[in-house]
Parts: structure tokens; sequence; C-alpha cells
């Protein structure tokens, strides 16, 4: 299990889908521009052995913008459909970012007391998240192009949920 794994930080891309600059941190790891910003120790297993590397991230990645490249590549997964690992890969990384701000939205839900409007609100985005991760446990092998359109309702599950920032995230 990497740091990454946790709902407490993001989901890096995978390893395998990072290019050689991305590799070795001179950039960003989430879109690829020039990197500032460490993002501490990860490990990763690579043929049995545990490897370290350290990752790094643009400011504006670092700062919470990976969410709005990961929402666009989901919004743009129907129109073009990526090569199977990248797809797999990013609908990992939604359900992911998804998961992580459920809790902050059904707190929010439950602050805001029971039969509010904004209560009513929060609970509507909840329940939307919950359902489109739901959608995905029935079928554990879907074909890509029923991967594709759970990215993309995934994407705009994650589009609701960006307000809620999780704890840790700057
Ligand atoms: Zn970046």
């Amino acid at each position: 299990m990497t740091l990454t794994d946790h709902l407490s930080s993001p989901r890096l891309p995978s390893v395998g889908l990072l290019s050689e600059g991305q590799m070795r941190g001179g950039a960003c790891v989430f879109c690829g521009s020039v990197a500032t910003v460490d993002l501490g120790r990860h490990d990763m297993r690579c043929l049995g052995a545990v490897v370290h590397w350290f990752p790094r991230a643009c400011r504006p990645c670092a700062d919470g913008g990976y969410v709005d490249h990961l929402i666009a590549a989901a919004m743009s997964v129907c129109r073009e459909l990526p090569p199977p690992p990248q797809l797999t890969d990013l609908y990992r990384r939604l359900q992911h970012e998804v998961r992580r701000r459920l809790p902050i939205a059904e707190r929010a839900a439950a602050v805001a007391g029971q039969g509010t409007m904004s209560c009513h609100a929060h609970q509507r985005v909840v329940d939307a998240a919950i359902d489109a991760l739901t959608d995905a446990a029935v079928d554990d092998e879907p074909s890509p192009l029923v991967l594709a359109m759970r990215c993309h309702e995934l994407g705009r599950r994650l589009h609701d949920l960006v307000p809620y920032r999780p704890c840790g995230d700057s």
C-alpha cells in the first residue's frame, strides 16, 4: 500500500503512465507542467521490491487544482476513449476523490440540520455520489465504453463535490 491509497491524500497517477520528467520530479505528477512542490516520499512495488520515489507537483495542482485536471479528463473520456490502462487509472483516481470528499459533504448536511434547504442541497450531492460509487461495485469487468461512461458520471459527481475540501488539502 502506498501513501496515496489512503483517503488522506490524493491518489497519484499510476507510475506506468508517467513521463520520464514526471518520474524524475521535474514535471508535475498530475499535469506535466513544471513542478515546484515536493509531495514527500511515496513507496511503490516494483517486481516484488519496494521502491521509494519522490513525486513533485506544480503549485496549482498542489493547492488542489489537480481535481480540475481529473474532472476535465473525465468529461472528455467519452469523446476520445483513452487506452485501457489510462482509463482504469482515471477511474480509480476519480473514485478515490469522490470517496475522499463524501464524508465532508455528509458532515455539511448534518451540520446544516435536518429539514433545512441547505441540508437538502448537501444531501442531494451525497446521494448522487453514493449512487455513482455503488453503480461501479456491481460489475467488476466493465467494457471500456461502460468504464468511460462511469468516469464521466464520477467526473460530474466530483464537480459537485469540489467545494467540500478534505482536511489535509491546503
Ligand atoms: Zn500540475
